[in-house]
């Protein structure tokens, strides 16, 4: 045990229980809770997590601490509700670890080259892949046009919107339709067959902030094709991420059985890059820890990580503030098989 979870059990209140899971719980400090909703777990590599069930509290989302980050932030905060004094935690507990691991320059290049390896994988369960690789096709929305090809108003606002996310989309062929003037149409080809489009709103507000076409094809990841060119196989929730960044995604916070099974049959490395978003982290979370893939837990140049002054939620808005290679360098030098270490950092990047 060390210093930080000593220090946390001296405060803790003496009206607790302790659940059979480990759990001990407590009236929640930090939002007069009065029904023992508050709860504290140490963590077998000597962190702990803390979580309230009081809805609309601070710390109904969950917050934690390990050993080789520092105590800032919300668990910070959390041990200073509780009534702790922080000149009773040693200094060095307050930072983090100066030298994490991280990608060496030698092993970053070799990935970035490693982009036009042919390598044919060997496949495990050919038997499951029809279902996977092979998707109906559809039809565009109706009058769509190229993007870069359109003039009218609307058109223009969409190009504007493609090109402020950023520059390196521009040539991307995009659509537009007059079916949905608001929005920029990303159409995906799988075997020389258009299987899906999804159009993404231009303009502020989540409604029909994505238009899925018709038929959608439920098991298809963008990019999918690349799992058979790449030893590394990057993924993530958003469509524009994944075309800067040449990665799969999902477009959501969760992974199919049949699409687990197409990265699990391809033999390489998979990496999960969740969106630093509410509890969104959790199902990609979870899918690599039972398949034991690696996750990303990129530190984004330019957000401090726990003030939410700033905050970065996912690669694309990096991307607009870091540029395309600083961020490609976070994300591949923040992989981790550490899943509590994950699980912890996902926690306190995430804001809603
Ligand atoms: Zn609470």
């Amino acid at each position: 045990m060390n210093e930080v979870i000593d220090a946390f059990r001296r405060v803790i209140p003496n009206r607790y229980k302790r659940t059979g899971r480990g759990w001990i719980t407590f009236d929640c400090p930090a939002c007069g809770d009065r029904r023992g909703r508050g709860g504290f777990l140490e963590t077998p590599t000597g962190g702990f997590r803390y979580r309230c069930q009081n809805g609309g509290c601070d710390y109904e989302k969950r917050t934690g601490w390990e050993p080789e980050g520092g105590l800032f932030g919300r668990p910070r905060r959390l041990f200073q509700i509780l009534g702790g004094d922080i000149s009773d935690i040693p200094e060095k507990w307050l930072k983090s670890d100066p030298n994490p691991v991280k990608l060496s320059r030698a092993e970053w290049v070799k990935w970035m080259m490693s982009d036009t390896s042919s390598k044919r994988p060997v496949l495990r369960r050919p038997e499951d892949l029809n279902t996977l690789t092979d998707f109906p096709e559809v039809t565009l929305p109706q009058d769509c046009q190229l993007l870069w090809q359109a003039t009218s108003k609307n058109a223009r606002d969409a190009q504007d919107y493609v090109l402020n996310r950023s520059s390196l989309l521009a040539g991307h062929p995009f659509c537009w339709s007059p079916k949905y003037p608001r929005h920029v149409i990303v159409p995906f080809v799988c075997r020389n067959k258009l299987v899906g489009w999804i159009a993404r709103k231009i303009d502020e507000g989540k409604e029909y902030a994505h238009i899925k076409c018709p038929n959608w094809p439920t098991h298809y990841m963008y990019n999918q094709q690349l799992v058979w060119r790449r030893p590394t196989v990057l993924v993530q929730e958003g469509t524009f991420d994944a075309i800067l960044m040449g990665s799969l995604c999902t477009f959501g916070n969760t992974i199919t059985d049949k699409q687990v099974n197409l990265l699990n049959s391809c033999g390489k490395k998979i990496i999960l890059l969740p969106d630093f978003k509410k509890d969104e982290w959790w199902a990609y979370w979870q899918t690599a820890k039972d398949n034991n893939w690696y996750l990303a837990i990129p530190e984004y140049p330019g957000d401090d990580g726990h003030s939410g002054i700033d905050h970065i939620k996912d690669a694309g808005e990096s991307i607009s503030r870091n540029g395309l290679l600083y961020t490609m360098r976070t994300v591949m030098g923040s992989l981790t098989q550490d899943y509590l270490h994950a699980e912890t950092i996902y926690g306190m990047r995430s804001r809603s």
